[in-house]
């Protein structure tokens, strides 16, 4: 039944809900990665397109139960940095090579539309693809960034389990999440978005769900975190038990279903297992997000405890991240990294 169910995905990138959930529950799912991984290949290839992520802001007017930066966690040191400093880390991290700056934080109010466009012209004039991670805005907002230079827009829908969504995010609204990501889409971005696997009430049928949502939206990029509890959050007693592999089946059978699209190996994977980012990108995976934050903000942008690489700078993260691909015999892909680049190159 699975190598029939593996087969049909390979091919025809298509499955109903059943048949996702029974490869979520495979007691071993090799031969799910290997499909995944042959996919990933035939798709989009050996290259690795590195974003340099820069954590500009952990103000946060939102309380997501499983942040570490919700507004409500009163022991978080808040940091800001200027438009000036966010433009200077741009600049440094191009000049490490990256072609893409992922630029994120809380949903801080103080970095309103003007402050962001400001921040998104200056970044284009060093010719590099930016993408924002910021949250919930209007559609004007998000109009605004695009003609600004925007390319392309991570909002993760967190689960497609409306209720869970919307008592794990109190205040905030499963509708209008759903309704940022058509505006996103709409306005011509490069939409990315991605789920938490783990959270505590969390079915095998909503994480189908996650998927087959993406796959109808569709997503250009997706990227599944294993849900690590913080300390200082109402989830803190949670567990982490399982949450690392069913991350990867759900990323390797996301593969098989939006055969081209990019998708990252997250850094919460690798909080959780040593090799989570190159088991990752031997699993469906064709992208790395290293973190180009300056160190003396890092401990600061703690979405979850354990995170990678807090007490390294950029230029280290850099040459380990290439190190660690050219390990598994991959690459670092010196492009923009848009959805199809691989294949309009054939
Ligand atoms: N404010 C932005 C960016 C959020 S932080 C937004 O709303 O999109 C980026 C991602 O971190 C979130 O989308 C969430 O999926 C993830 N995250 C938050 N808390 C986490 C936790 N405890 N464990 C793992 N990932 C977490």
């Amino acid at each position: 039944m699975t190598d029939d169910i593996l087969h049909r995905a390979e091919t025809t990138h298509t499955l109903r809900s059943a048949e996702i959930i029974h490869l979520l529950t495979l007691p071993d799912a090799v031969a799910l990665f290997a499909a995944a991984d042959r996919v990933r290949k035939k798709f989009v290839g050996d290259g690795v397109y590195l974003r340099a992520l820069i954590e500009f802001s952990n103000y946060c007017k939102n309380n997501c139960l499983y942040c570490g930066i919700r507004a409500g966690n009163s022991h978080v040191h808040r940091y800001r940095l200027t438009p000036e400093e966010i433009v200077r880390t741009a600049r440094q991290a191009v000049s490490y090579g990256y072609k893409t700056v992922v630029l994120q934080s809380g949903e801080d109010v103080w970095f309103d539309a003007d402050k962001l466009c400001h921040i998104i012209r200056e970044i284009k004039k060093l010719d590099v693809a930016v993408t924002l991670s910021i949250g919930e805005k209007t559609r004007e907002e998000y109009a605004a960034y695009r003609t600004a230079g925007a390319d392309r827009y991570l909002l993760r829908i967190e689960t497609t389990d409306k209720m869970l969504y919307e008592k794990l995010d109190p205040g905030m609204r499963w509708d209008n999440r759903v309704r940022c990501l058509y505006d996103l889409k709409e306005l011509g971005y490069e939409v990315g978005s991605g789920s938490l696997v783990g959270l505590p009430g969390q079915t095998m049928e909503s994480l189908a769900n996650d998927l087959l949502f993406f796959q109808k939206l569709p997503v250009d990029m997706a990227g599944i975190g294993p849900f690590i509890p913080h300390p200082q959050t109402p989830l803190a007693q949670e567990k982490t038990d399982g949450h690392f592999e069913l991350a990867l089946k759900m990323m390797a059978v996301m593969r098989l279903l939006l055969p081209d699209i990019n998708i990252p190996a997250t850094t919460a994977m690798e909080t959780l297992h040593p090799q989570g980012r190159l088991v990752a990108l031997q699993a469906g995976a064709n992208v790395v997000m290293p973190n180009t934050t300056d160190t003396e903000f890092r401990p600061f942008y703690e979405l979850y405890p354990g995170k990678i690489c807090v007490g390294d700078n950029a230029a280290k993260c850099r040459g380990c991240v290439e190190q660690k691909i050219n390990s598994i015999g991959r690459h670092v892909d010196p492009g923009k990294g848009f959805h199809g680049d691989y294949l309009k190159g054939k």
